[in-house]
């Protein structure tokens, strides 16, 4: 079976984000023909889109998988079904976001799925959980992550221990 390397990035900025995250990787890491290889810290990052919700988790993990980028995506959404999301406003605040960042050097372009993430160049919560796991990471064009996280916009991420 060939197995890719993907790396997932999570959200939540709702019903206690940190346990949100930490019973999404248990999930992510039982799901079918997949390894857990790595998680990042996680963040707290200031919320792209409506202002009036609460401050954003973030984190990202490393995946080694023999699913294919579409049945890692169902599996994603499935998780996402498990943590009550519900799909109210773009960009608003959720119980969960699950998001399929990169899937080993593939790009993909369809209905359902762009891979790259389609945010992944502009999200300093996105980029820098990556640098965590992998500081030396390109994406399929070549782009270095370390080069696009020092141009993009700051929403002031903060560490967590
Ligand atoms: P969101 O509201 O951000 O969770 O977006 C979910 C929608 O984005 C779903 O309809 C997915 O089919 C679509 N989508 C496209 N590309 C991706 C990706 N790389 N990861 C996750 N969802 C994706």
């Amino acid at each position: 079976m060939t197995r890719v390397r993907a790396y997932v990035g999570l959200g939540s900025n709702l019903a206690d984000p940190l346990n949100q995250l930490a019973s999404a990787i248990v999930e992510l890491a039982r799901m079918p023909a997949t390894t857990l290889i790595a998680q990042s810290p996680f963040y707290r990052s200031l919320p792209v889109g409506p202002p009036d919700q609460p401050d954003f988790i973030n984190g990202a993990v490393c995946l080694q998988t023999g699913l294919d980028a579409h049945r890692l995506l169902d599996q994603l959404q499935a998780i996402e079904r498990l943590h009550q999301r519900r799909r109210d406003s773009r960009w608003g605040p959720r119980t969960l976001d699950l998001d399929l960042l990169l899937f080993g050097d593939q790009t993909i372009s369809d209905a359902r799925l762009t891979v790259p993430h389609r945010e992944l160049v502009n999200r300093d919560f996105v980029l820098q959980p990556l640098l965590d796991l992998e500081p030396s990471l390109v994406l399929p064009d070549s782009r270095a992550l370390a080069e696009l996280r020092r141009c993009c916009p700051d929403n002031q991420l903060q560490r967590l221990s």
